[in-house]
């Protein structure tokens, strides 16, 4: 991946009290299942997808995060046929995210037609799902980015150009000391071109809260103050001028 095609970072103010963030997690509930996008039903809040290859550490990382022992399974057969799982959040019953836990890829006992299949799957689903807010790429990083990895990211580039959320997760990172985290975060930021990318663990909870905190900033983005601020002094301006300094001495109908 070269510096062209440079992948824009996700956001990098964390968002509310990470006991907020991580207590909107806890809500998460399994919503539905299905083998493709075209059997999810349409929902119309934010939706954050996980994706990863099998074994990366994804099931782990969503349990860790929603605080749920078996919420995403991560006792799986590997390989087996899998499909797109969502689970919703929200306090109060009102859901106002999704979090999308999409199959797991690379597995090499997988056959050539399962793993055409998923090539589709995700390929549609990371294409044209329409509320797709955020991608969480989840990556061991004694492996690296491997090849399917960076077609996924070639997938999501253009939507990812118009604004979708995307960070990369180096999974497992307990499993390395501190050269070799602060090696494998250059080679991957490098190959993300620029991407936001952290290391993770959820077996030392390292990362969990600054990652539940970017969770809950997609999901709530925040009103753009900066606009209204703007009309309020082109308002006050205007209130300022309406004596005689910026108008020509003789406009018509001033006295
Ligand atoms: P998935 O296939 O991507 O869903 O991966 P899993 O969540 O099932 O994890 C694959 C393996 O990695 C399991 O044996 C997990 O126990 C292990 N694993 C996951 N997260 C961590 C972590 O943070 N640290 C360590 N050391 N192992 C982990």
């Amino acid at each position: 991946m070269t510096a062209s095609n440079a992948l824009p970072s996700a956001a990098t103010a964390p968002g509310p009290d990470p006991k907020i963030a991580m207590g909107w997690l806890h809500t998460a509930k399994f919503l539905t299942t299905a083998p493709e996008l075209k059997h999810l039903p349409r929902i119309d809040v934010p939706e954050i997808a996980f994706v990863g290859r099998s074994n990366a550490g994804k099931s782990t990382c969503i349990n860790t995060l929603t605080q749920q022992h078996r919420l995403a399974f991560a006792s799986k057969t590997p390989g087996r046929t899998q499909s797109i799982n969502l689970f919703s959040l929200g306090k109060q019953g009102v859901v106002d995210a999704v979090l999308t836990d999409l199959p797991g890829y690379g597995y090499a006992a997988v056959p050539k037609e399962a793993k055409y299949r998923w090539q589709q799957v995700m390929g549609n689903y990371l294409q044209t799902r329409d509320n797709l807010k955020a991608v969480v790429l989840l990556c061991d990083p004694r492996l690296g980015l491997t090849e399917l990895d960076e077609v996924l990211l070639d997938v999501i580039r253009p939507r990812v150009e118009e604004g979708l959320k995307f960070l990369v997760l180096l999974t497992k990172s307990d499993k390395l000391n501190k050269t070799e985290a602060a090696k494998a975060l250059q080679i991957v930021k490098l190959q993300a071109g620029g991407g936001d990318v952290k290391l993770f663990s959820s077996l030392k909870r390292r990362g969990v809260e600054e990652v539940a905190q970017h969770l809950w900033d997609w999901a709530h983005p925040k009103e753009k103050p900066l606009k209204t601020a703007q009309v309020q002094i082109e308002t006050e301006a205007d209130l300022d001028n309406s004596g005689t300094q910026d108008l020509p001495p003789q406009t018509p109908g001033l006295p």
